[in-house]
């Protein structure tokens, strides 16, 4: 985005989050009361692509009022950290990703370690840290083991699983708070589902947005037919919902 490496307070809230409440209560208990000494060695979360990583660490710094950069690769980390510092409280958050799987897998690598480097340093001068604390994302853990686990610099791993049916249905319900759901829809069953199995939160919002398309179109096609004067609402309906499940 535009926006990388950029400092703003996420407008990310934890009620935008579905599911994921065990990885709340490990932010809370580290966090609570203020960012407690055990953040000092960062947080790495780990799982499959689109279930939370990123939105999580984001209604993280939202509700302790700081700033969250988001990096994506190859900016000088010496650089990230001195920016940081300037907007402490400041959550750095590496999404290390791209920079393992892209082609040049040696420079991703390299990456890493330039960011590990300085973390070291950083750690090193604990009263010059001020306040800017540092969380990871992969889904690659295998690859974090060598680079990072050894190193011991991220002192707590955490798990972000493909939600359960249950969560399926609390992650529709978050994505549904900004959106004009019919109130007979049951969201809680669609998310558990047979059709939603395997759906990763990322996919889960595709789902909402075909729906709302599916929606749209039909409000279209009825005031087309119809005079204008009664305009049809537009609410997502079930039928919106088993539309989509077959895209
Ligand atoms: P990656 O490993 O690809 O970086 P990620 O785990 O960081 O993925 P996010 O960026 O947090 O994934 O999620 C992508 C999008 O999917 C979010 O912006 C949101 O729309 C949706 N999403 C994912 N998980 C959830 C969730 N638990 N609750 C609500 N929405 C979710």
């Amino acid at each position: 985005s535009r926006r990388e490496g950029f400092s703003v307070i996420p407008n990310v809230k934890w009620e935008d989050v579905g599911g994921l409440h065990l990885l709340r209560q490990e932010f809370d208990r580290y966090i609570l009361g203020g960012f407690g000494v055990d953040l000092e060695t960062g947080f790495l979360l780990y799982g499959p692509p689109g279930c939370g990583k990123t939105l999580s660490a984001k209604a993280v710094a939202n509700e302790a009022g700081a700033n969250f950069i988001h990096i994506k690769g190859e900016l000088a980390v010496r650089t990230i950290f001195s920016r940081a510092r300037t907007c402490a409280l400041c959550i750095l958050f590496f999404d290390v990703v791209d920079a393992l799987t892209t082609k040049r897998g040696k420079e991703g690598g390299w990456v890493v370690e330039q960011l590990l480097n300085q973390q070291l340093i950083e750690l090193d001068g604990a009263d010059q840290r001020r306040g800017v604390y540092v969380m990871g994302a992969t889904n690659r853990p295998e690859v974090m083991d060598r680079a990072v686990l050894r190193l011991g610099r991220f002192g707590k791993l955490l798990y972000v699983p493909l939600p359960s049916p249950d969560e399926c249905g609390l992650i529709l319900k978050a994505l549904a708070r900004k959106k004009p759901i019919d109130a007979s829809v049951d969201l809680i069953a669609i998310g558990s589902d047979e059709a939603c199995k395997n759906l990763s939160g990322a996919d889960l919002s595709a789902l909402m947005n075909e729906a709302a398309m599916a929606a749209l179109e039909e409000k279209l096609t009825a005031q087309s037919s119809s005079d204008a004067d009664h305009p049809t609402s537009l609410t997502i309906k079930k039928t919106h919902f088993e539309q989509a499940l077959k895209k």
